[in-house]
């Protein structure tokens, strides 16, 4: 493990839409039908951003290219808020979250270089999760579940110097042989770019009322297998997440994990709704004897290299300490 501490981060989760171009066997964020579309208006987030809150970041999720997904969502999206396209929406969104005080943190799925640009300045970090290398069955009705579309994305990323996470989810279909390929491409574009400063290893799990419902979740023996490899794969400087609310971190810390993700304490996690999010003294007395510390969602070693803009420089100075972890 490269850090001495076990780090976790503070956030406020905004799902701003669930419409989504993509339908993958496991999902249940994504909007089965109109009447279950929704779109979070700016009303409803500054309800959010502005109740008293310790988190220091907001995290925007959204279905990929929804604009793809229901030609009507160009026209509620206008009409709701002004807005052509979910990517400028969002970056308003930033704006204000960045006026309360909050670093933004997006992962809007596959975007384009442009999109890239538009969303850089006013985020902490951004994100994708490749998921897999591996074309699987799971994502047969997903055109941006195509590994080359998100090897090309986090590449872009890297070119712009955006801190970027990515990851694995572990157990859609995806064989060992796979997973190492996978880790292997995440290695290549840090590599490259030296921009990859967290990689997820989540585990699949079934959700009813998905095609993927009786599908077997991976055994916790398999998943402590992933993360040994995947420590052994990426380079020191990638910190592994391991979700507290999916998994036991306790025996995978010893593994080489190193950092729990972002717990909100005002939102579910929306990805998995089912799973509650552990408080910070759950999770103090998770990792013990390591010690947990809170981060921002831009690791240290990237505000050491000063990759981020003017736009939210005031908050990382308000917000980190000398060692680039949240002042105590
Ligand atoms: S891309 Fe994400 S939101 Fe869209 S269907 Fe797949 S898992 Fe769900």
């Amino acid at each position: 493990m490269k850090s001495k501490y076990v780090t976790f981060s503070k956030n406020i989760f905004v799902p701003v839409t669930n419409v989504c171009r993509n339908a993958c066997d496991y999902c249940v964020y994504r909007a089965r039908s109109p009447a279950d579309a929704y779109l979070v208006r700016v009303d409803q987030f500054l309800t959010l951003v502005t109740t008293k809150s310790e988190a220091t970041e907001a995290l925007f999720t959204a279905g990929e290219k929804p604009e793809l997904a229901n030609p009507e969502f160009v026209k509620w999206l206008r009409d709701a808020t002004g807005c052509s396209t979910l990517v400028e929406y969002t970056k308003e969104l930033c704006k204000l979250a960045i006026r309360h005080g909050l670093l933004p943190h997006c992962n809007l799925g596959v975007l384009n270089t442009e999109e890239l640009k538009q969303l850089r300045d006013v985020n902490a970090s951004m994100g994708l999760m490749l998921e897999t290398t591996a074309e699987l069955s799971a994502h047969k009705n997903s055109p941006g579940k195509v590994p080359e579309a998100r090897l090309k994305m986090i590449a872009e990323a890297g070119k712009l110097k955006i801190p970027f996470t990515t990851g694995l989810l572990i157990g859609i279909g995806e064989n060992p042989e796979d997973r190492i390929q996978s880790l292997e491409a995440i290695k290549s574009l840090h590599e490259h770019y030296g921009h990859i400063q967290e990689v997820i290893i989540q585990p699949f799990v079934p959700k009813q009322y998905t095609a993927m419902e009786k599908h077997d979740q991976p055994s916790f023996a398999v998943f402590k297998d992933v993360v040994r490899v995947a420590r052994a794969i990426l380079p020191a400087e990638i910190t592994i997440q391991v979700p507290p609310n999916l998994t036991a971190p306790r025996d995978l810390i010893e593994l080489g994990a190193s950092d729990l993700g972002g717990i909100s304490e005002k939102t579910i996690d929306y990805i998995n709704p089912e799973s509650p999010w552990p408080s910070e003294e759950e999770l103090k007395r998770v990792v013990a004897p390591f010690v947990l510390r809170e981060r921002l969602p831009i690791y240290p070693e990237f505000i050491s290299k000063g990759w981020y803009s003017e736009e939210i420089r005031p908050l990382i100075e308000r917000y980190a300490d000398e060692d680039g972890l949240r002042r105590l």
